[in-house]
């Protein structure tokens, strides 16, 4: 390895202001010359007129051939035109683009490169699942197209060679001066040594870039504000070595990122495979050349430090190296394979469809036993409604249950538990049973499946190795002594009296948990087979990784209907504040301020249930449910507004809503105002104006709409507490211009809080100076409240009530019926019957008996369960933390909003409130991974929006802000 020890040379010494000489008298180049940072090299950033290059100053101990092959590989790539951007050479004023020059007596070799521009992807803390794909995406680009090239150059010895990783760790080994950590990568290195030794001879080997890392691929923003990779950066490492090393090297960067989660690089495995086909070798090598190139990169990283402590390219990243290595090291290389190939879709390891033929073939474990009942454990298991899932011995008590009615009972393997979710928390709790539960009549025989022996007996539990691999069985009495052979049918004890757990593990090496976390299941699961064959019932469960549910959405449910996320989680169970996706894994649900009185809600539920099967018609019969509920609404509104108007969404309330006010008027004009969002029928529609909902909503407004400026204080022309009289002017103004051009208005429209701006409180002044001139003009005020009226802002019923104002038609929906189809139109009996002038009105299911006995039940619960007086306790504690994370965190501009209808804006400046839109997407995308579910809003998508069930807990509460305080403090 002696050419080794040379290329851990120091970097040249070169100045800033040498560089800038260099490039002008080499390559006819002016411009501002800055440093950027390397490991080995001097890279410096030119500035010339008329386009940013980089000026590559090679370490002394390059060779000439090295150095040529990257200019050639970088105008390979370049020419395939692969869509991807990578440097291309810039040629001298000589005609070449490798130049030999003297720096203080040194002969240092330099090139000029076009820059690639766009955000480095390691300055992101957390890389999304779709950015981790991008990844495995460009390593597989790249590799596709240096297939196909050839160089002279390529044949050197380098450290990042993964063909020599083993003979790289050990001979800089020595600088890693803790002791135990050194013992750690020697051994974790000569473990991945010999699990590759087998497979090495049959890895591909090609030219490789070797370094398609996070620190190499740059990235810009997608439509929807993520930065997606799509550039690649220097080719320094470009080396002839396996082709698989090049995924390895991009999966332990990914792993720099997901120190807990090592299995977040499998998107990336996923989109090489696609581009290039992993085979067995591969897939067996993948995982030990990650580990290795973790323990290259902390030996090398150490080396390095040692030798220019001052280079901080150097020792920065050192911790972050540790990190891969840890994160690399401690996956068993077993459970690892299993899991690439489960992702790939590969089926078993040869080795590992011996066990599983074995365990087809196995004898019964308790023959004298009839075949149990299975129970349901998962996301929308019947037995476990009503919060019942919550409880300690609900797994226990539905299984008894089962037993009880038909003798003995199974839980199934393969199960993402609810019983097993863990509320409020950021990581993925262990939910996937690896075993199976049963209860079985005490005393039933246990019997071997097959000639095995007895590795451990522990008190109730007995471990036996036989030919489908290693056998735990617990709840038994009477096992049989360690070191045993038990025949197949010889006895391996008695059921005891509590609940038996059977599991299986092909790989005898290793402890395999009881539960798995979500993302490491399907490895887990090709290693611990479903003990069906065992039990004489199939006990293993069918799903999915949700890809192909979301495939079938995607085919027929028309895509304009987005969803919420990218890569989104398929939601199943819900329960009063929080989701549970179908792996288990629980959400602070904080965007659905539908579901008012949360989710699951069993009262509402029943009430329901009980409608339908006494009565469910239309209001063109009489009945008394649609009597009481206009009864109660009216009583929550100002005296005049007495007559209701049944419908069935936010939409049809609005539509309906204009449609009184200008038959009421005999006008067809309404002034609306910006930023809004109102619903999606022809007239809803036509008063939404947000170009957050339709970029083109300012060009497509029909001449009938008039657009004044949204009122908002934080950001809008005029600013400050005192902006209500500058937004009340300019009100008027409009009216007034509207009304002398013959257009006088039918109705003024607008949210009371400015709930699709983020939750913006209006400016005091602002609504009653609108509501009198609009007035004065013989138009009708609308107080659209589907959004923040019904409780939500806590300390007010309806929005409008914060300034004193009544309004003449209020529009609700959303609360009003939890999820159920339910809005109405409130007005005065004058404007109602002016309507009717215009003939009946009338909708099949607006006001139905079921929808009505929603909307009772629901005001009762947040009546009897002091729902609107917690928006108040902890909407304004929740309000009272935003507002300190304000104050510690530059990105937050603004807590706008009341009670429970919150908006956090982000901004990147304070001055100049330039919106954060790609931090709140990736900020909604990483809080959703740690537990929260969280949504952009306002028309420039820059605003977290907190409108949660109004049941939300404190301790809820809390953690949201938790995270959110932490992943603004440590990067998303
Ligand atoms: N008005 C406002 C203020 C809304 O926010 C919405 C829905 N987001 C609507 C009306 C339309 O309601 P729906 O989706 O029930 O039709």
């Amino acid at each position: 390895m002696s050419r080794l020890d040379l290329e851990v040379a120091a970097r040249p010494a070169l100045t800033a202001a040498a560089a800038s000489r260099l490039v002008r008298e080499v390559y006819g180049v002016e411009g501002e010359v800055t440093e950027l940072g390397s490991h080995q090299d001097r890279n410096f950033l030119v500035r010339a007129a008329d386009r940013p290059l980089v000026l590559k100053v090679a370490n002394r101990s390059w060779g000439r051939p090295a150095l040529e092959a990257q200019n050639a590989a970088l105008r390979h790539v370049a020419l395939a035109g692969l869509g991807i951007g990578v440097p291309v050479p810039v040629d001298g004023l000589d005609g070449l683009d490798l130049h030999a020059v003297e720096v203080d007596g040194e002969t240092l070799l330099c090139r000029l490169l076009t820059f690639v521009a766009g955000d480095p992807v390691m300055s992101r803390q957390h890389l999304s699942r779709l950015v981790v794909a991008d990844l495995g995406r460009l390593a597989a680009v790249t590799s596709r197209s240096l297939a196909t090239f050839e160089h002279p150059g390529l044949d050197r010895v380098v450290q990042w060679d993964l063909r020599h990783a083993s003979e790289v760790v050990a001979a800089l080994l020595p600088s890693i001066a803790d002791p135990s950590r050194q013992g750690l990568v020697a051994d974790r290195a000569a473990s991945a040594g010999e699990r590759l030794a087998p497979v090495a001879d049959l890895l591909r080997t090609q030219a490789i870039h070797g370094d398609v890392t996070d620190d190499n691929v740059v990235g810009r923003a997608d439509s929807a504000g993520r930065v997606r990779p799509d550039g690649v950066i220097d080719f320094g490492d470009l080396m002839r070595s396996w082709l698989v090393a090049d995924l390895a090297v991009t999966c332990a960067s990914v792993l720099r990122h997901h120190p807990d989660d090592p299995f977040a690089v499998l998107p990336a495995v996923r989109a090489f495979d696609q581009l290039v086909p992993l085979d067995d070798a591969d897939i067996a090598a993948l995982w030990p050349l990650v580990v290795l190139r973790g323990a290259v990169l902390v030996t090398s990283g150490e080396h390095q430090a040692q030798l220019d402590p001052d280079n901080t390219s150097a020792t920065g990243p050192l911790e972050s190296e540790w990190r891969i290595f840890h994160a690399a090291r401690a996956v068993p290389f077993e459970l690892a394979e299993a899991t690439v190939r489960a992702a790939l879709g590969r089926g078993l390891a040869t080795r590992h469809e011996r066990a599983h033929a074995a365990l087809e073939s196995s004898g019964r474990l308790f023959p004298a036993a009839a075949a149990p009942t299975l129970v349901d454990l998962s996301s929308t298991s019947e037995a476990l409604d009503r919060g019942r899932f919550l409880l300690h011995s609900t797994e226990d008590d539905v299984l008894r249950d089962a037993a009880a009615r038909s003798g003995s009972a199974c839980t199934r393997h393969g199960e993402a538990r609810l019983t097993r979710t863990a509320l409020d928390s950021a990581t993925r709790p262990p939910t996937v049973a690896l075993g199976v539960d049963l209860v079985l009549p005490a005393g039933t025989a246990t019997v071997a499946p097959w000639w095995c022996t007895v590795v451990s007996s522990t008190g109730s539990t007995v471990v036996v190795d036989g030919p489908a691999g290693r056998l735990t069985v617990r709840g038994l009495t009477g096992a049989p002594e360690v070191g045993e052979v038990v025949p197949a049918g010889g006895t391996l004890g008695r059921v005891g009296g509590g609940t038996v757990v059977v599991q299986l593990c092909v790989e005898p090496g290793l402890e395999p948990p009881a539960y798995a976390e979500p993302s490491a299941a399907a490895g887990w699961l090709a290693l611990c087979p479903a003990p069906s064959a065992l039990l004489g019932i199939d006990v293993s469960t069918r799903s999915d990784d949700g890809s192909d549910l979301m495939r079938r959405r995607d085919e027929v449910f028309a895509t304009v209907q987005e969803h919420y996320f990218d890569s989104p989680v398929q939601i199943e169970r819900g329960w009063r504040h929080h989701l549970v996706d179908a792996d288990a894994r629980s959400y602070v649900d904080m965007v659905n301020n539908v579901a008012a009185i949360g989710h699951g809600h069993p009262r509402l539920a029943d009430a329901v249930h009980r409608q339908l099967l006494q009565l469910n018609t239309n209001s063109r019969f009489h009945y008394s449910a649609v009597v009481e509920l206009s009864e109660r609404l009216v009583a929550l509104c100002p005296e005049s507004l007495d007559t209701v108007f049944l419908v069935n969404s936010g939409s049809e309330a609005v539509d309906l809503a204009l449609r009184i006010a200008q038959a009421v008027t005999g006008r067809a004009d309404v002034v609306a105002v910006r930023e809004a969002y109102h619903g999606w029928t022809m007239l809803s529609d036509a008063v939404t104006t947000s170009l957050y909902d339709n970029p083109t909503a300012l060009e497509s407004r029909p001449e009938w709409v008039h657009l004044a400026s949204a009122p908002n204080s934080f950001r809008g022309h005029f600013r400050g507490p005192d902006s209500g009289a500058d937004y009340a002017r300019e009100i008027r103004a409009l009216v007034a211009e509207i009304t002398e051009a013959g257009r006088p208005p039918a109705a003024f429209i607008c949210e009371p809080v400015l709930g699709n701006a983020g939750g913006v409180l209006l400016p005091e002044g602002y609504l009653a100076a609108a509501y009198d001139a609009v007035r004065e003009a013989g138009g009708l005020c609308i107080a659209d409240e589907v959004q923040v009226g019904y409780g939500r802002l806590g300390h007010h019923w309806w929005a409008f009530e914060m300034h004193d104002v009544r309004p003449d038609i209020i529009t609700v929906a959303k609360a009003m019926g939890n999820g159920h189809p339910l809005g109405a139109v409130i007005t005065s009996r004058a404007v109602a019957e002016a309507f009717a002038l215009q003939g009946p009105f009338f909708s099949s299911s607006g006001g139905s008996p079921v929808s009505c006995v929603v909307g009772l039940t629901v005001l009762d619960v947040i009546a009897d369960e002091g729902l609107q007086e917690n928006a108040v306790g902890v909407g304004d504690h929740l309000v009272a933390r935003l507002e300190q994370l304000r104050h510690r965190h530059a990105l937050v501009g603004a807590v706008h909003g009341m009670g429970l209808y919150l908006g956090v804006e982000l901004v990147r400046d304070p001055e100049t409130l330039e919106p954060a839109t790609t931090e709140c997407a990736a900020i909604c995308d990483r809080l959703c991974e740690l537990g929260v579910i969280v949504t952009p809003t306002g028309e420039r998508a820059n605003v977290l929006k907190l409108k949660p069930p109004l049941c939300l807990s404190r301790a809820s509460a809390d953690f949201v802000v938790d995270q959110l305080d932490r992943v603004l403090s440590d990067g998303w």
